[in-house]
């Protein structure tokens, strides 16, 4: 459904009602379209000294045609290039104003930035975390609308003393002050890299910078993404990065599920479309434009685990990435709840999830390396007035996350979830307008996402590049103030 209010203040008169008045100010968000650059302008990229992930990330926005500059403004040697190579390094021109011309040149105009990126893992004391300070400040206010921020560090819980445990910690308050301060659809991103990594890691953390730094991510800010062991990393067409993957996605006949088979299908993915009976034809509608297959089945019914893992072994006989969108709401406070809405949403929600899991893992069909990916809520991070059936079943799934994820690791089995918040849908469309004005308007956005944010989050998770990006719920809320 549409946004009037941010059609509204877009037009001439609706911009100086926003200045005078000081209303939220939903900016155009920077989405993706096949063959767009990763970024709208140059990267800063910085490291706190000794920072180890500063050179691979220079390597990977290198390759994937993003122009770097270091805090000086100038165009540091490629470093994908030969002989000795320079990381840009944390002090470099402190206090100077970043200009976009040569060193040696006189300055021309400030230069502005479509992503600043740092690596702070080189910080192991809290007095060091002054040299955030120093990076960020100089190019605070050149960063270009829907540009991107991000920070890496090393995951707490690995770090070798508590004084580097807290300092690396802190990074989470900096990216998620960032996330609201900055604003024109500018988005930051804390990403924890695991400092015991291998060849997976590397591809892992290439898989999020491209679609962190991508229009992919527009909607998703104030994240922290985990990066951990991803066995050997494998070559990766970046174009098309779900290329012969064979994808289950459920409740694909509209809302977030049919733009979920969409955007799996543009990225290369054979997708098999499930749904209700009754939604059967705007189902069948979806799997033709995308060329995939249907599969009219309740979830819910006693032998849909088996059905469904026939239907996959006969037609595909596997199935790569298993994408658990189908969700229902049955709202009522719980003094007003009957048991039919409890049991139905617990079951649509979440059992039928692990019935799935369960028998597609028995009987073989999710091969190593496959990818599950669940959609939470979140309501099933901050809860929810009228939404305890809701709440209670999309906190199981962030628990099915946390429990399946190291269980499958070993097998190279990713298991994520994403936790949408405020999204453009029919669900949403049924909340009384004062309520749903506010889930709009609160987050650093000021406006709701769309199903395809959702839906190009799930695809990073479930690219074959992805295999290191474990165990994580990725919010896509536009940095909500719910359960933030
Ligand atoms: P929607 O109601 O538009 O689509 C849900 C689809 O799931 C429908 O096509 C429906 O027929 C299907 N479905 C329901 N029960 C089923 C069953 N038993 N078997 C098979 N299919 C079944 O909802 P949506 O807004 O697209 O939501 C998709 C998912 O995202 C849900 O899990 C929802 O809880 C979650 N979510 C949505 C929002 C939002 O703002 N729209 C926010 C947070 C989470």
């Amino acid at each position: 459904m549409t946004d009037r209010y941010a059609s509204f203040v877009r037009t001439g008169a609706g911009r100086a009602l926003v200045k005078r008045l000081g209303l939220p100010d939903p900016p155009r968000l920077r989405r993706h379209t096949p063959g767009d650059p990763l970024l709208p302008g140059p990267a800063l990229l910085g490291a706190a000294t000794g920072g180890r992930l500063a050179e691979p990330v220079g390597r990977i926005l290198t390759a994937a045609g993003v122009e770097l500059r270091d805090q000086t403004g100038t165009v540091p040697p490629d470093p994908t290039a030969g002989g000795e190579q320079r990381t840009p390094a944390a002090g470099a021109g402190q206090g100077r104003e970043a200009v976009d011309t040569p060193a040696g040149d006189a300055p021309t105009r400030p230069a502005r930035f479509g992503a600043l990126v740092y690596d702070a893992t080189g910080i192991t004391d809290s007095t060091q975390l002054r040299q955030l300070y120093d990076f960020f400040h100089p190019p605070a206010r050149a960063v270009l609308p829907g540009g991107r921020v991000i920070v890496l560090g090393t995951p707490p819980a690995e770090c070798g003393s508590p004084r580097e445990a807290t300092a690396q910690r802190a990074l989470e308050g900096l990216t998620r002050s960032i996330g609201k301060e900055f604003g024109r659809g500018v988005t930051a991103q804390l990403v924890y890299v695991t400092s015991a990594g291998d060849a997976g890691t590397l591809t892992g953390l290439e898989s999020t910078l491209r679609f962190l730094l991508s229009g992919r991510s527009a909607y998703v800010s104030g994240q922290v993404v985990r990066i951990g062991a991803g066995g050997p990393g494998t070559p990766v067409g970046w174009d098309r990065p779900l290329d012969g993957q064979v994808v289950l996605v459920t409740g694909a006949a509209r809302g977030i599920g049919a733009a979920v088979a969409r955007v799996l299908a543009r990225d290369g993915a054979q997708v098999v479309a499930l749904d209700v009976p009754a939604a059967g034809d705007a189902l069948a509608a979806v799997a033709n434009e995308i060329g995939g297959t249907a599969v009219q089945l309740d979830l819910t019914a006693p032998d849909a685990p088996t059905r469904l893992a026939d239907h996959l072994a006969d037609r595909h006989r596997r199935v790569d990435v298993v994408v658990h969108n189908a969700g229902i709401t049955r709202d009522r406070t719980l003094g007003r709840m009957d048991a039919d809405r409890w049991d139905s949403v617990i079951d649509v929600n979440l059992s039928s999830q692990e019935r799935i899991n369960d028998v597609l893992l028995e009987r073989g069909l999710i091969p190593d390396g496959g990818r599950l990916v669940s959609v939470s809520s979140i309501a099933g991070i901050a809860g929810n007035r009228g939404q305890t059936n809701y709440a209670t079943s999309k906190a199981g799934v962030i628990g099915l996350v946390d429990s399946l994820a190291p269980a499958l690791a070993a097998r190279g089995i990713s298991v994520n979830a994403v936790a949408p918040g405020f999204i453009e849908t029919r669900l949403t469309a049924r909340i009384p307008l004062v309520i749903r004005e506010a889930g709009r308007r609160m987050n650093s956005m000021s406006q709701g996402g769309l199903p395809e944010d959702v839906a190009e989050t799930i695809g990073w998770l479930a690219w074959p590049a992805s295999g290191a990006v474990g165990g994580n719920v990725v919010r896509v809320c536009g940095q909500s103030l719910l359960g933030a």
